[in-house]
Protein backbone atom coordinates (compact mmCIF):
# COMPACT_ATOMS: atom_id res chain seq x y z
CA UNK A 1 0.00 0.00 0.00
CA UNK A 2 2.98 2.43 -0.05
CA UNK A 3 2.39 3.67 -3.82
CA UNK A 4 -1.55 5.06 -2.10
CA UNK A 5 -3.21 4.25 -5.09
CA UNK A 6 -6.37 2.00 -4.77
CA UNK A 7 -6.18 -1.88 -4.77
CA UNK A 8 -9.12 -3.75 -6.60
CA UNK A 9 -10.03 -7.65 -6.06
CA UNK A 10 -9.68 -9.71 -9.84
CA UNK A 11 -11.58 -12.72 -10.42
CA UNK A 12 -10.47 -15.24 -12.96
CA UNK A 13 -13.05 -14.47 -15.89
CA UNK A 14 -12.84 -16.72 -18.44
CA UNK A 15 -13.98 -19.63 -15.37
CA UNK A 16 -16.01 -17.25 -14.42
CA UNK A 17 -17.68 -16.84 -18.06
CA UNK A 18 -17.82 -21.16 -17.94
CA UNK A 19 -19.13 -21.76 -14.43
CA UNK A 20 -21.76 -18.75 -14.22
CA UNK A 21 -24.74 -18.63 -16.75
CA UNK A 22 -27.32 -16.22 -17.10
CA UNK A 23 -29.75 -18.99 -16.02
CA UNK A 24 -28.65 -19.64 -12.78
CA UNK A 25 -29.56 -16.46 -11.94
CA UNK A 26 -33.69 -17.20 -12.22
CA UNK A 27 -33.71 -19.52 -9.01
CA UNK A 28 -31.49 -17.51 -6.54
CA UNK A 29 -32.76 -15.25 -4.09
CA UNK A 30 -33.20 -11.68 -5.28
CA UNK A 31 -30.70 -9.63 -3.22
CA UNK A 32 -27.34 -8.89 -3.82
CA UNK A 33 -24.91 -12.02 -3.45
CA UNK A 34 -27.10 -13.98 -6.52
CA UNK A 35 -23.60 -12.39 -8.21
CA UNK A 36 -21.39 -14.48 -5.90
CA UNK A 37 -19.14 -16.11 -8.60
CA UNK A 38 -18.05 -12.55 -9.52
CA UNK A 39 -18.29 -11.04 -5.88
CA UNK A 40 -14.89 -11.64 -3.48
CA UNK A 41 -16.28 -14.10 -0.44
CA UNK A 42 -14.65 -17.35 -1.20
CA UNK A 43 -16.70 -19.68 1.31
CA UNK A 44 -20.68 -18.84 1.31
CA UNK A 45 -20.71 -20.07 4.95
CA UNK A 46 -18.96 -16.47 5.70
CA UNK A 47 -21.44 -14.17 4.10
CA UNK A 48 -23.25 -11.33 6.71
CA UNK A 49 -26.05 -10.48 5.14
CA UNK A 50 -29.46 -8.57 6.15
CA UNK A 51 -30.88 -9.18 2.41
CA UNK A 52 -29.38 -6.05 0.70
CA UNK A 53 -29.99 -5.59 -2.99
CA UNK A 54 -31.95 -6.41 -5.58
CA UNK A 55 -33.65 -3.07 -4.86
CA UNK A 56 -36.65 -1.73 -7.50
CA UNK A 57 -36.50 0.15 -10.33
CA UNK A 58 -39.07 2.54 -10.75
CA UNK A 59 -39.92 4.92 -13.81
CA UNK A 60 -40.58 8.46 -13.39
CA UNK A 61 -43.66 8.91 -15.63
CA UNK A 62 -44.65 12.14 -14.11
CA UNK A 63 -41.34 13.84 -13.43
CA UNK A 64 -40.76 12.72 -16.43
CA UNK A 65 -42.86 14.55 -18.56
CA UNK A 66 -42.05 17.41 -16.82
CA UNK A 67 -38.74 17.38 -17.44
CA UNK A 68 -39.33 16.61 -21.32
CA UNK A 69 -37.79 12.53 -20.60
CA UNK A 70 -39.68 9.55 -21.83
CA UNK A 71 -38.14 7.38 -20.10
CA UNK A 72 -36.83 8.63 -17.00
CA UNK A 73 -36.09 5.84 -13.96
CA UNK A 74 -35.12 5.70 -10.45
CA UNK A 75 -33.48 2.89 -8.69
CA UNK A 76 -34.33 2.95 -5.48
CA UNK A 77 -31.57 2.22 -2.66
CA UNK A 78 -33.59 3.98 -0.07
CA UNK A 79 -34.86 0.75 0.26
CA UNK A 80 -31.94 -1.60 1.57
CA UNK A 81 -30.83 -2.34 5.32
CA UNK A 82 -29.77 0.54 7.23
CA UNK A 83 -31.54 2.95 4.60
CA UNK A 84 -28.53 3.83 2.25
CA UNK A 85 -26.64 2.02 -0.29
CA UNK A 86 -23.96 1.94 1.85
CA UNK A 87 -25.17 -2.02 2.64
CA UNK A 88 -23.84 -3.21 -0.11
CA UNK A 89 -20.24 -2.40 0.34
CA UNK A 90 -20.02 -3.16 3.95
CA UNK A 91 -21.68 -6.34 3.61
CA UNK A 92 -19.28 -7.26 1.09
CA UNK A 93 -16.21 -6.14 3.43
CA UNK A 94 -17.57 -7.69 6.81
CA UNK A 95 -18.45 -11.07 5.12
CA UNK A 96 -14.28 -10.80 3.56
CA UNK A 97 -12.85 -10.13 7.55
CA UNK A 98 -14.94 -12.70 8.15
CA UNK A 99 -13.16 -14.84 6.61
CA UNK A 100 -9.91 -13.10 6.74
CA UNK A 101 -10.69 -13.70 10.41
CA UNK A 102 -10.70 -10.22 11.32
CA UNK A 103 -12.09 -9.24 14.72
CA UNK A 104 -12.18 -5.15 15.06
CA UNK A 105 -13.54 -2.68 12.07
CA UNK A 106 -13.40 1.18 11.94
CA UNK A 107 -14.10 3.67 9.24
CA UNK A 108 -13.82 7.53 8.83
CA UNK A 109 -17.33 8.75 7.85
CA UNK A 110 -19.70 11.09 6.72
CA UNK A 111 -22.21 9.17 8.56
CA UNK A 112 -23.95 6.46 6.64
CA UNK A 113 -20.84 3.76 5.93
CA UNK A 114 -20.52 3.78 9.67
CA UNK A 115 -23.71 3.05 10.24
CA UNK A 116 -23.82 0.38 7.52
CA UNK A 117 -20.71 -1.12 8.71
CA UNK A 118 -21.81 -0.84 12.50
CA UNK A 119 -25.02 -3.06 11.86
CA UNK A 120 -23.28 -5.67 9.50
CA UNK A 121 -20.00 -6.14 12.23
CA UNK A 122 -22.79 -6.26 15.11
CA UNK A 123 -24.01 -9.59 12.94
CA UNK A 124 -20.99 -10.85 12.86
CA UNK A 125 -19.85 -10.18 16.13
CA UNK A 126 -16.92 -7.83 15.34
CA UNK A 127 -16.58 -4.58 17.10
CA UNK A 128 -16.73 -1.33 15.44
CA UNK A 129 -15.46 2.25 15.48
CA UNK A 130 -16.57 4.65 13.61
CA UNK A 131 -15.55 8.22 13.29
CA UNK A 132 -17.62 10.88 12.23
CA UNK A 133 -17.51 15.15 11.76
CA UNK A 134 -19.16 16.49 14.51
CA UNK A 135 -22.55 17.96 12.28
CA UNK A 136 -23.27 14.69 11.04
CA UNK A 137 -26.75 14.08 10.91
CA UNK A 138 -27.88 13.27 14.48
CA UNK A 139 -30.69 10.28 13.28
CA UNK A 140 -27.39 8.82 11.36
CA UNK A 141 -24.92 8.69 14.54
CA UNK A 142 -27.86 7.32 16.64
CA UNK A 143 -28.07 4.39 14.08
CA UNK A 144 -24.42 3.99 14.26
CA UNK A 145 -25.35 4.09 18.65
CA UNK A 146 -27.86 1.55 18.13
CA UNK A 147 -25.89 -0.97 16.44
CA UNK A 148 -23.31 -0.94 19.57
CA UNK A 149 -20.55 1.18 17.14
CA UNK A 150 -18.14 3.08 19.30
CA UNK A 151 -18.83 6.31 18.06
CA UNK A 152 -16.13 9.48 18.36
CA UNK A 153 -17.16 13.08 17.10
CA UNK A 154 -14.36 15.02 14.96
CA UNK A 155 -13.90 18.41 14.58
CA UNK A 156 -13.79 19.36 10.29
CA UNK A 157 -14.74 16.80 7.75
CA UNK A 158 -14.11 12.98 6.49
CA UNK A 159 -11.01 13.78 5.89
CA UNK A 160 -10.06 14.55 9.42
CA UNK A 161 -11.77 11.88 10.36
CA UNK A 162 -9.66 10.04 8.04
CA UNK A 163 -6.30 11.28 9.65
CA UNK A 164 -7.30 10.12 13.33
CA UNK A 165 -8.31 6.78 11.52
CA UNK A 166 -5.44 5.99 9.73
CA UNK A 167 -3.27 6.38 13.52
CA UNK A 168 -5.07 4.82 15.17
CA UNK A 169 -5.60 2.02 13.23
CA UNK A 170 -2.08 1.54 12.66
CA UNK A 171 -2.00 1.21 16.83
CA UNK A 172 -4.84 -0.96 17.64
CA UNK A 173 -4.76 -3.12 14.87
CA UNK A 174 -8.20 -2.41 13.31
CA UNK A 175 -8.88 -2.81 9.74
CA UNK A 176 -9.70 0.41 8.18
CA UNK A 177 -12.90 0.14 6.07
CA UNK A 178 -12.64 3.80 4.87
CA UNK A 179 -13.41 4.64 1.37
CA UNK A 180 -11.15 2.69 -1.38
CA UNK A 181 -8.80 1.89 1.83
CA UNK A 182 -9.44 -1.72 1.15
CA UNK A 183 -10.51 -3.42 -1.99
CA UNK A 184 -13.45 -4.81 -1.00
CA UNK A 185 -16.67 -2.15 -0.28
CA UNK A 186 -16.03 -1.42 -3.99
CA UNK A 187 -17.11 -4.81 -4.95
CA UNK A 188 -20.68 -4.76 -2.65
CA UNK A 189 -21.04 -1.44 -5.11
CA UNK A 190 -20.20 -3.39 -8.13
CA UNK A 191 -23.36 -5.28 -7.29
CA UNK A 192 -25.21 -1.88 -8.55
CA UNK A 193 -24.16 -2.09 -11.90
CA UNK A 194 -24.67 -6.09 -11.95
CA UNK A 195 -28.14 -5.30 -11.03
CA UNK A 196 -28.81 -2.33 -13.37
CA UNK A 197 -27.78 -4.34 -16.16
CA UNK A 198 -30.07 -7.36 -15.53
CA UNK A 199 -33.05 -5.15 -14.69
CA UNK A 200 -33.04 -3.98 -18.33
CA UNK A 201 -32.43 -7.25 -19.56
CA UNK A 202 -28.67 -7.11 -20.34
CA UNK A 203 -28.87 -4.03 -21.93
CA UNK A 204 -27.65 -0.74 -19.73
CA UNK A 205 -29.50 2.56 -19.73
CA UNK A 206 -28.08 5.36 -21.97
CA UNK A 207 -27.26 7.61 -18.75
CA UNK A 208 -26.32 7.05 -15.10
CA UNK A 209 -26.90 9.77 -13.00
CA UNK A 210 -24.68 9.58 -9.76
CA UNK A 211 -24.36 11.44 -6.42
CA UNK A 212 -20.64 11.20 -5.78
CA UNK A 213 -18.65 11.48 -2.59
CA UNK A 214 -16.06 9.20 -2.22
CA UNK A 215 -16.81 7.38 -5.96
CA UNK A 216 -17.38 3.89 -4.93
CA UNK A 217 -20.59 3.78 -6.64
CA UNK A 218 -19.08 4.72 -9.78
CA UNK A 219 -15.92 3.20 -9.63
CA UNK A 220 -17.66 -0.14 -8.30
CA UNK A 221 -20.88 0.13 -11.23
CA UNK A 222 -17.54 0.73 -13.55
CA UNK A 223 -15.76 -2.53 -12.82
CA UNK A 224 -19.08 -4.24 -12.72
CA UNK A 225 -19.54 -3.33 -16.27
CA UNK A 226 -16.08 -4.32 -17.22
CA UNK A 227 -16.22 -8.19 -15.63
CA UNK A 228 -20.10 -8.28 -17.26
CA UNK A 229 -18.90 -7.60 -21.08
CA UNK A 230 -15.69 -9.96 -20.25
CA UNK A 231 -17.83 -12.89 -19.47
CA UNK A 232 -20.18 -12.14 -22.22
CA UNK A 233 -23.41 -11.24 -20.76
CA UNK A 234 -23.77 -7.41 -21.99
CA UNK A 235 -21.70 -5.83 -25.04
CA UNK A 236 -19.14 -2.83 -25.02
CA UNK A 237 -21.82 -0.48 -24.89
CA UNK A 238 -21.73 1.55 -21.53
CA UNK A 239 -24.14 4.02 -19.98
CA UNK A 240 -22.88 7.92 -20.11
CA UNK A 241 -21.86 8.76 -16.02
CA UNK A 242 -23.36 12.08 -15.01
CA UNK A 243 -21.25 12.68 -11.46
CA UNK A 244 -23.71 15.38 -9.36
CA UNK A 245 -22.25 17.14 -6.55
CA UNK A 246 -23.26 19.93 -4.26
CA UNK A 247 -22.08 23.39 -5.26
CA UNK A 248 -20.79 23.66 -1.80
CA UNK A 249 -18.49 20.71 -2.04
CA UNK A 250 -17.55 19.87 -5.81
CA UNK A 251 -13.98 19.15 -6.55
CA UNK A 252 -14.77 16.01 -8.99
CA UNK A 253 -16.82 18.68 -10.67
CA UNK A 254 -13.31 20.86 -11.04
CA UNK A 255 -10.84 19.28 -11.81
CA UNK A 256 -13.53 17.15 -14.65
CA UNK A 257 -14.15 21.00 -16.25
CA UNK A 258 -10.19 21.80 -16.12
CA UNK A 259 -9.45 18.97 -17.90
CA UNK A 260 -7.71 17.60 -14.59
CA UNK A 261 -6.45 14.18 -14.04
CA UNK A 262 -6.96 14.64 -9.81
CA UNK A 263 -8.95 16.44 -7.78
CA UNK A 264 -7.37 19.67 -5.53
CA UNK A 265 -8.43 19.81 -2.35
CA UNK A 266 -12.23 21.48 -1.68
CA UNK A 267 -11.68 24.23 1.44
CA UNK A 268 -14.77 25.17 3.86
CA UNK A 269 -16.95 21.90 2.52
CA UNK A 270 -20.13 22.38 2.95
CA UNK A 271 -23.34 21.23 1.98
CA UNK A 272 -27.24 19.17 3.34
CA UNK A 273 -25.80 16.56 1.35
CA UNK A 274 -23.80 15.24 3.50
CA UNK A 275 -22.72 12.02 1.56
CA UNK A 276 -21.17 13.97 -0.78
CA UNK A 277 -19.04 16.18 1.53
CA UNK A 278 -15.65 14.54 0.65
CA UNK A 279 -13.48 17.54 0.26
CA UNK A 280 -11.04 15.28 -1.80
CA UNK A 281 -11.66 11.75 -2.77
CA UNK A 282 -9.24 8.57 -2.40
CA UNK A 283 -9.67 7.65 -5.74
CA UNK A 284 -10.64 10.55 -7.42
CA UNK A 285 -8.36 9.71 -10.36
CA UNK A 286 -10.66 6.41 -10.47
CA UNK A 287 -13.90 8.66 -10.64
CA UNK A 288 -12.50 11.02 -13.18
CA UNK A 289 -11.10 8.11 -15.70
CA UNK A 290 -14.82 6.50 -15.64
CA UNK A 291 -16.56 9.68 -16.31
CA UNK A 292 -14.13 10.27 -18.78
CA UNK A 293 -13.99 7.16 -20.60
CA UNK A 294 -18.06 6.79 -21.07
CA UNK A 295 -18.01 10.18 -22.51
CA UNK A 296 -20.02 11.28 -19.27
CA UNK A 297 -19.99 14.72 -16.91
CA UNK A 298 -19.88 16.00 -14.25
CA UNK A 299 -22.55 19.04 -12.56
CA UNK A 300 -23.40 20.93 -9.67
CA UNK A 301 -26.50 21.76 -8.10
CA UNK A 302 -26.93 24.20 -5.07
CA UNK A 303 -28.57 23.33 -1.64
CA UNK A 304 -31.69 24.92 -2.78
CA UNK A 305 -32.29 23.07 -5.73
CA UNK A 306 -31.38 19.94 -3.97
CA UNK A 307 -34.05 20.73 -1.15
CA UNK A 308 -36.53 21.65 -3.85
CA UNK A 309 -36.13 18.25 -5.85
CA UNK A 310 -36.78 16.28 -2.48
CA UNK A 311 -39.96 18.06 -2.31
CA UNK A 312 -41.02 17.36 -5.60
CA UNK A 313 -40.54 13.83 -6.05
CA UNK A 314 -42.02 12.85 -3.02
CA UNK A 315 -45.04 15.47 -3.45
CA UNK A 316 -45.13 14.07 -7.64
CA UNK A 317 -43.61 10.34 -7.49
CA UNK A 318 -44.49 9.33 -3.51
CA UNK A 319 -40.58 9.04 -3.12
CA UNK A 320 -39.59 10.20 -0.40
CA UNK A 321 -35.05 10.55 -1.22
CA UNK A 322 -32.05 11.68 0.75
CA UNK A 323 -30.48 14.76 -0.51
CA UNK A 324 -27.98 13.01 -2.15
CA UNK A 325 -30.69 11.47 -4.38
CA UNK A 326 -32.86 14.31 -5.38
CA UNK A 327 -29.24 16.02 -6.03
CA UNK A 328 -29.92 13.63 -9.20
CA UNK A 329 -33.18 14.71 -10.28
CA UNK A 330 -31.86 18.51 -9.48
CA UNK A 331 -29.21 18.56 -12.27
CA UNK A 332 -31.74 17.71 -15.10
CA UNK A 333 -32.90 20.74 -16.54
CA UNK A 334 -28.74 21.62 -16.55
CA UNK A 335 -28.15 18.62 -18.29
CA UNK A 336 -30.88 19.66 -21.08
CA UNK A 337 -29.54 23.10 -21.09
CA UNK A 338 -25.79 21.99 -22.06
CA UNK A 339 -27.14 19.61 -24.41
CA UNK A 340 -26.12 16.46 -22.75
CA UNK A 341 -29.71 14.78 -22.62
CA UNK A 342 -31.44 13.50 -25.36
CA UNK A 343 -35.30 13.17 -25.21
CA UNK A 344 -35.61 9.45 -25.88
CA UNK A 345 -32.88 8.16 -24.20
CA UNK A 346 -33.21 6.14 -21.19
CA UNK A 347 -32.04 8.19 -17.91
CA UNK A 348 -31.50 6.07 -14.79
CA UNK A 349 -31.00 8.22 -11.38
CA UNK A 350 -29.75 6.52 -8.66
CA UNK A 351 -31.00 7.08 -5.44
CA UNK A 352 -29.02 6.48 -2.64
CA UNK A 353 -30.96 6.28 0.44
CA UNK A 354 -33.96 7.26 2.07
CA UNK A 355 -35.17 10.19 2.78
CA UNK A 356 -36.68 9.94 6.29
CA UNK A 357 -32.76 9.42 7.47
CA UNK A 358 -33.06 13.00 7.61
CA UNK A 359 -35.92 14.56 9.37
CA UNK A 360 -34.85 18.13 9.74
CA UNK A 361 -34.96 18.34 5.52
CA UNK A 362 -38.22 16.77 5.29
CA UNK A 363 -40.23 19.50 7.26
C1 LIG B 1 -21.78 7.87 0.71
C2 LIG B 1 -22.98 8.40 0.06
C3 LIG B 1 -22.96 8.92 -1.25
C4 LIG B 1 -21.68 9.02 -2.05
O1 LIG B 1 -21.28 7.76 -2.46
P1 LIG B 1 -19.87 7.41 -3.08
O2 LIG B 1 -20.07 6.11 -3.75
O3 LIG B 1 -18.90 7.37 -1.97
O4 LIG B 1 -19.55 8.51 -4.07
C5 LIG B 1 -24.15 9.29 -1.82
N1 LIG B 1 -25.31 9.21 -1.14
C6 LIG B 1 -25.39 8.76 0.12
C7 LIG B 1 -26.70 8.70 0.80
C8 LIG B 1 -24.22 8.33 0.76
O5 LIG B 1 -24.30 7.87 2.01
Amino acid sequence: MDCKGVLFARYDLDQAAQRFSKHALVSRVRNMWRYRELLPVRDESNIVTLGEGYTSILPLTRVGGKVGLKELFMKDDGLIPTGTFKARGMAAAISRCVELGVGKVAVATAGNAGAAMAAYASRAGIESYVYMPKDTPEPIRRECEVYGARVTLVDGTIADAGKRVDELSLRNNWMTLSTMNEPYRVEGKKTMGFEIAEQFEWRTPDVVVYPTGGGTGIVGMWKAFEELEKIGWINQKRPRFVAVQSSGCAPVVKAFQEGKESCEFWHDASTVAAGLRVPKAYGDYLILRAIRESHGTAIAVSDKEILNAMKELARTEGVCVCPEGAATYACLPKLQDDGFLDKDEQVLLYNTGIGILYPDLIK
